[in-house]
């Protein structure tokens, strides 16, 4: 669902909306964090312009920020002799016993050795060699921090962090020294890890408890025992231990998903205030008659949570705005159904829309016969549509005598005038438009109802984040009794046994797909390749004997629809097909599903064109056909689809691959850079951190309990900071 909402945007309406609360302003500007970096001691204009440059750090607060990667035990050093070609980051202490600028041009660079009595280490400097040089001094002791290698057999170490030895220093016990993410030629000007300790350890000399101010209530850092923010910052930099680092950690992935968390629920919270909606306030006779005499089967758990979900959503008079994720068949279209029967007991009319004209000839032909003896009126509304037709619909739909109307997104471009429209599905498609909305909008009074349904699983964590501050529900719950799809790989080398294969599910009255990579329609060799196919799999399946339906992205729209129907009509017995089928397509009696070249395909899109399959009664096949040769990525994919038919799980698996941003429907959505968080391995904190949001936010919704107050400051204080872009 698309409420693009910039988070500039999004901040400023949850800001605004505490600042409207309580005028009670906080004069930050006199926040000692906000001070520009060169002022801090031992920075200055020149290695200012270096950390703004290199590391973006532009003032106290982005120091503060600049967490280490790593820590070493300052108190462990180890021996040159030490150094084997598998040893990582390593501490040696040695005297400088050789210096000395070699090569020319580009070839230039400066070498050194090092030796500790053990050993002889071998020094390398690329960049800022003259500068190098003149700060080194031959002969004395250095601490020297680097990732070592082993060149022409002597252990050697590029760009080294070097340190003039004292020995006091040494007196620490169990001293973690921070290590920060730097660059080759911060390090080469004297800016590297250790100096970066050094300006942070400067820092804190600086700040005083009151400059970071909690912002976490205190009952919740005493119910999860949580670092004070003060102290998290310090020890994530500083800590004495690993378990202490551990725990200012947490404290502070807490707090990025917290404050992020509160920050929606705030928003949505706004919505539902500010948004006017139709009331639905009883459930009446439609809804009772067909729940107790009509609905072919149980409901499911995750069925019923959901329409309760909706049935609060709706009596508030408020609008609705919710995204349901379903897996394919999770069984969807019947919680579509019955929510619009509510409608309908209400005195309200529902449109249903679907992203093709298949579909929504699908969802016409399949509502009717669950509708055939309730009182009430469905009809379907299309590009295809006659104008006689049309002009019927229209004056019923404006004179209430029809109930429901299905159709295709044209529905609400059409010029289509309902008597009072409370409830609109759109089916199959997460994003709906700013703009389609507002079309809803102008369609009524007030603005119906909205439930988005898709069955393009998204993970909790991502779904958490990036639709936070929508109204969302999740069906994670298949009906009883499906029998799970076989999936299978096999490598085209196997082909003509998948084709036998095929040719005995079809010898049963079975229906198979046969689906070819066409990722963009206008690429040339994939449509040669589709071609060839055809052309192979016509030899298979020679006419008249078999038939076969094909369908893709350059055929005329009127032609694509005559194949597909005879496919669906089970007037034909193979489809061979681009993915242009890939949403929702319906035909329980196609029992195989074969994916050509499946490597090229990405997880989600393979789980949805599996979900084609296994629709029906008949045990189904998925059978994944791949080159010989496969990247290991691809092998991974292909390895998931054959492990699990759970959409969830394989939508988790998909994170993990492919990271955040690339997950559909979330591609935009610049909600999901975090810094610390990760959405794939802090489930529990990210959990947590949900959990107690709402909690503070539905107790304290202005947050002006004295346990918020710091809550709030600091949501005042951080007006426009982050930079989300778009909510998906
Ligand atoms: P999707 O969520 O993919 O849109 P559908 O709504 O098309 O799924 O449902 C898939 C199939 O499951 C349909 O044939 C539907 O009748 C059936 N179905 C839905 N809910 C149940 C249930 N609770 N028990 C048994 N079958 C169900
Ligand atoms: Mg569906």
């Amino acid at each position: 669902m698309c409420l693009a909402v910039t988070d500039n945007h999004s901040c400023l309406i949850a800001t605004l909306y505490i600042c409207n609360q309580n005028k009670l302003a906080i004069n930050y500007s006199e926040n000692i964090l906000s001070t520009p970096i060169e002022f801090l001691k031992g920075v200055g204009p020149i290695r200012g312009d270096l950390l703004k440059k290199d590391l973006n750090i532009y003032t106290f607060e982005d120091l503060l920020g600049h967490f280490p990667f790593r820590h070493i035990d300052k108190t462990k050093v180890n021996s040159i002799a030490d150094i084997h070609t598998d040893t990582d980051f390593i501490q040696v202490i040695g005297r400088l016993t050789h210096l000395e600028a070699i090569g020319e041009g580009r070839g230039r660079r400066l070498v050194g050795q090092l030796q500790d009595g053990t050993g002889v280490l071998e020094l390398a400097w690329f960049q800022s060699i003259n500068w190098v040089e003149k700060n080194l001094v031959l002969g004395s002791r250095y601490l020297v921090y680097g990732r070592t290698g082993v060149f022409n057999n002597k252990p050697q170490m590029v760009h080294p962090e070097m340190e003039l030895f004292v020995p006091a220093q040494q007196g620490a016990k169990n001293f973690l020294e921070p290590v920060y993410p730097s660059t080759e030629k911060l390090k080469a000007r004297n800016l590297g890890g250790r100096q970066l300790a050094a300006l942070t350890k400067q820092l804190f000399l600086q700040l005083k408890q009151k400059d970071i101010p909690e912002n976490i209530p205190r009952d919740v850092l005493g119910a999860l025992r949580l670092m004070s923010r003060c102290e998290a910052y310090e020890k994530i930099h500083f800590p004495t231990s690993p378990e202490e680092y551990e725990r200012a950690l947490n404290r502070l992935k807490f707090e990025e998903f917290f404050i992020a968390q509160v920050r929606l629920s705030l928003i949505r919270l706004q919505r539902h205030k500010s948004s006017k909606g139709v009331l639905f306030e009883k459930v009446g006779d439609h809804f009772n008659d067909f729940y107790n005499n009509h609905l072919p089967f149980e409901l499911t758990n995750a069925q019923k949570r959901v329409l309760k979900e909706i049935r609060q959503d709706t009596a508030r008079g408020h609008q609705m705005n919710r995204l349901l994720q379903g897996d394919v068949g999770s069984g969807k279209t019947i919680v579509a159904l019955l929510s619009m029967l509510l409608a309908a007991d209400n005195g309200y009319q529902s449109c249903i829309m679907a992203p093709t004209e298949i579909l929504a000839q699908q969802h016409y032909t399949g509502l009717g016969e669950l509708l055939k003896e309730m009182p009430l009126n469905i009809r379907i509304l299309t590009g295809s549509t006659k104008a006689k037709e049309r002009r019927a619909i229209h004056a019923a739909l404006l004179d209430g005598s029809l109930h429901f109307l299905v159709g295709t997104h044209a529905l609400i471009e059409d010029t289509v005038q309902f008597k009072n429209l409370g409830f609109v599905v759109v089916d199959e498609q997460h994003r709906f438009g700013v703009a389609q909305r507002a079309k809803l909008r102008d369609k009524a009074a007030v603005p119906p109802h909205i439930l988005v349904m898709t069955a393009t699983p998204i993970p909790r964590t991502l779904a958490m984040t990036a639709y936070g501050d929508l109204d969302y529900s999740v069906m994670d719950e298949l009906p009883p009794g499906r029998k799970p799809i076989l999936t299978v790989h096999r490598d085209e080398m196997a082909r003509a046994s998948v084709m036998e294969f095929i040719r005995e599910e079809v010898g049963k009255g079975r229906q198979a797909y046969i689906i070819y990579p066409l990722i963009d329609e206008s690429e040339k060799v994939s449509y040669e390749d589709l071609m060839q196919g055809y052309e192979q799999v016509k030899s298979f399946f020679p006419e008249p004997t078999y038939l076969i339906s094909m369908v893709h992205g350059r055929q005329p729209a009127d032609m694509k629809q005559t194949n597909m129907d005879r496919f669906v009509n089970g007037e034909t017995n193979i489809m061979v097909s681009t993915t242009v089928i890939e949403v929702g397509v319906n035909v329980p009696n196609a029992s195989v599903m074969v994916i050509e070249s499946s490597e090229k395909f990405g997880l989600s899109q393979l789980h949805q064109l599996r979900g084609r399959v296994g629709r029906g009664s008949e045990k189904s096949f998925c059978i994944l056909l791949t080159s010989q040769k496969v990247s290991k990525e691809g092998r991974e994919r292909i390895k998931v689809m054959c492990a699990t038919n759970d959409g969830f799980k394989i939508a988790e698996k998909d994170l993990e691959l492919r990271g955040p941003g690339d997950i559909e429907g979330t591609r935009q959505s610049g909600a999901l850079n975090f810094k610390l968080v990760s959405l794939v391995n802090d489930r529990q904190v990210l959990e947590s951190a949900k959990q107690w949001a709402e909690e503070v936010v539905t107790t304290d919704e202005k947050l002006e309990m004295a346990e918020n107050l710091p809550l709030r400051n600091f949501l005042q204080q951080q007006k426009g900071k982050t930079g989300w872009s778009k909510i998906a």
